[in-house]
């Protein structure tokens, strides 16, 4: 983590996905076939690719495509634009991918991308040249039918926008099929962009009633106001629970009685932060994690709670709307705290979940209202939630290990199913 004075992570995310997948390996008692295939990446595609800056000179940046597992259908997964990108980062979020995508039983594999840059030093045609001559680059493994991105962290609508009119560029027909996340004018989906948030609202929720926990009140505290954070925080809000403290890579706020998340907004479209907000108190984002609350949501990076610091958190629930924020080390402890960790791959895969239902608008050229959107949302991800918590009461597991049980045999199955060509 480059900035905003967090801890560095102490292990690197492919090392914690693969130690996740060998612990559900062993417990499933997974054929060791299947395992060596799913243990790895299908494909990887690395890419350095020049893009001309405002001033007339040449710089060459780096990018990654890498598809998991394509078993259970075309691969799919964000693309991030942040300067400690790297080939292990991505193939960890990709087989993360492979999972959650299967945990909520929609048909895709697992992907991931992205590009070693930090998009906010970059003028706004620089990074449409930048994003369209990385999606020509990548071009050769992404598509409507093989491999399709969606914005992650450093990525928005916009970026998708560049992506899809220059898959359609190439291919002489518009193709709004090749990437979710749109906006609307193109054929984006309603209810896409806090879809993410929505979801690990409707978690949170499921998790609270298992505990017995009343949201009306509950203190809420956000790391990571970007898309998934301020949606997440702004609903939450609406949802009646006291939002007391958020951050962003410059630093956190808190605000014990409350702070409201559409006013911190504001301050960030302005300043670029939430540092600053008036009445709020600046704290650190070390500080921020360890704030007395009910809900901590780790909306940011990978890596954030480890074994430094999981021994003071102090929150009932940890939803986790980032990818990877809690290392296995972290996991154990929290576990044995008794705090209860809702994992990434079932909190926050209201984003794919959405993501999927624009892929099928897409293809079908018929768009759904925000209303059956979000309806059909809810469904899935409490249907998701709903079986992990079955499978984690059965077999005495967290709601991790559950998740994971599913997802890999999900996986292994479909699989086993196709068969190992030729
Ligand atoms: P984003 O770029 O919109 O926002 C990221 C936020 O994190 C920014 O506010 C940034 O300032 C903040 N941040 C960075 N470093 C930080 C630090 N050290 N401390 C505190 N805050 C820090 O990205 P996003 O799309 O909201 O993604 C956030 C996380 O959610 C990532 O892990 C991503 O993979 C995951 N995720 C995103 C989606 C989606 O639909 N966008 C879906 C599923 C999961």
């Amino acid at each position: 983590m480059q900035q905003g004075g967090s801890i560095a992570p102490a292990m690197n995310a492919l090392d914690m996905a693969l130690e996740q997948f060998d612990a559900t390996a062993a417990r499933l008692q997974l054929d060791p076939g299947l395992a060596r295939v799913l243990r790895v990446c299908q494909r990887e595609l690395a890419v350095n690719f020049p893009v001309k800056m405002d001033d007339g000179s040449v710089r060459v940046f780096a990018g990654y495509r890498v598809q998991h597992n394509l078993a259970r259908g075309p691969a799919k997964g964000g693309l991030r634009y942040h300067p400690d990108v790297g080939i292990d980062e991505v193939r960890a979020l990709a087989m993360w991918m492979t999972w959650k995508c299967a945990v909520v039983g929609i048909p895709y594999g697992g992907a991931k991308g992205g590009v070693v840059v930090d998009p906010k030093l970059l003028s706004r045609p620089e990074l449409e040249r930048l994003t369209r001559r990385f999606t020509s680059e990548i071009s050769i493994v992404i598509g409507t039918l093989r491999d399709i991105p969606a914005p992650d962290v450093g990525t928005d609508a916009q970026v998708m926008a560049w992506i899809m009119d220059t898959m359609s560029m190439h291919q002489g027909y518009s193709d709004p099929g090749s990437v979710t996340g749109k906006p609307l004018s193109i054929g984006g989906s309603e209810g896409r962009t806090e879809a993410t948030s929505r979801g690990v609202i409707y978690t949170i929720e499921q998790a609270a009633q298992r505990l017995g926990l009343e949201l009306k009140d509950a203190r809420v505290v956000v790391q990571g106001f970007g898309n998934v954070g301020q949606h997440a925080a702004r609903i939450l809000h609406e949802t009646g629970c006291r939002v007391i403290a958020v951050s962003d890579s410059r630093g956190a706020i808190a605000d014990p009685s409350g702070l409201n998340p559409a006013d911190v907004l504001r301050l960030k479209e302005e300043t670029g932060s939430v540092v600053g907000f008036p009445r709020a108190t600046a704290i650190g984002n070390t500080e921020l994690l360890e704030l007395e609350c009910e809900i901590l949501v780790p909306a940011a990076l990978e890596g954030q709670i480890h074994a430094g610091n999981a021994e003071r958190i102090r929150a009932r629930i940890v939803a986790e709307g980032a990818n990877g924020p809690t290392t296995p080390e972290a996991d154990v402890i929290l576990q044995r705290r008794g705090i209860v960790v809702i994992p990434d791959i079932l909190c926050n895969a209201g984003g794919v979940t959405v993501s999927y239902f624009e892929w099928v608008q897409s293809r079908d050229a018929y768009f759904w209202s925000l209303d059956e959107v979000n309806t059909q949302l809810r469904r899935i991800i409490v249907r998701a939630f709903d079986d992990v918590a079955r499978v984690a009461d059965d077999q005495h597991l967290t709601l991790r290990e559950a998740a994971y049980t599913l997802a890999v045999r999900r996986v292994a199955d479909a699989l086993g199913t196709r068969g190992i060509y030729p």
